[in-house]
């Protein structure tokens, strides 16, 4: 095994004179984010992001950008992916957060997709075969809500729900949730949160007024 300073040179918190507030505004301006997508890690999915960023306006996806130095210091990209089994959002709350923390982010986009593998088990079924396959107990490893997909609109309505309850999804983005077809690659947009505090209501929060968002 390689001793484990060998890669710091490639480990922004170990250079010299390392400060992460500085560290991160360069991150935030190396980035300008704006939109996650999570959807399945089906091959017949892969054009998810595409059809996502052609109905957000994002660039994607976009171009690296390197220095004089030909190092790829950051991107022209405004849409990120997370790429899990069904497009779950259990798989993705962490991966939001470090959005946040980094780029900012306005939206997080949720897809399932038609005639997706995760549509082909049960909860009951998985948990059965994995402790006559494996011989562990994974029944309650996973929210089983999270585990596959019974019904379209509601694992939509689950994750987006889901994922706005998480302290970590930033409470001014949008959540969407949508089907996506594999052979027409149609999106249908099933459910969406807008979100506790948008941009707006701050302007609208005028002194005095105790509610947000009902200026004219
Ligand atoms: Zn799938």
């Amino acid at each position: 095994m390689s001793p484990s300073h060998v890669f710091d040179a490639y480990t922004f918190s170990k250079q010299p004179g390392y400060d992460e507030p500085v560290v991160r505004r360069e991150f935030a301006k190396a980035v300008p984010l704006r939109t996650v997508v999570v959807y399945c890690y089906d091959p017949r999915a892969v054009a998810v992001p595409a059809a996502v960023a052609k109905e957000f306006g994002e660039v994607y996806p976009g171009e690296i950008v390197t220095d004089a130095a030909g190092r790829k210091v950051a991107s022209t990209t405004t849409l990120f992916e997370v790429v899990v089994a069904g497009g779950r959002a259990i798989d993705a709350l962490r991966s939001v957060t470090v959005a946040q923390h980094l780029f900012g982010i306005e939206n997080v986009v949720i897809v399932h997709h038609t005639q997706c593998g995760a549509t082909s088990f049960t909860a009951n079924g998985i948990v059965d075969a994995w402790a006559r396959e494996q011989g562990t107990d994974i029944s309650a490893l996973y929210e089983r809500e999270s585990i596959c997909i019974g019904d379209y609109v509601t694992s939509l309505t689950h994750d987006v729900r889901l994922m706005r309850a998480s302290p970590g999804t930033p409470r001014q983005a949008s959540v969407y949730g949508y089907v996506y077809d594999i052979d027409t690659h149609a999106l249908t947009l099933v459910v969406q949160d807008h979100g506790t505090i948008r941009p707006a209501d701050f302007a609208a929060c005028a002194p005095g007024s105790h509610e947000v968002g009902t200026s004219r």
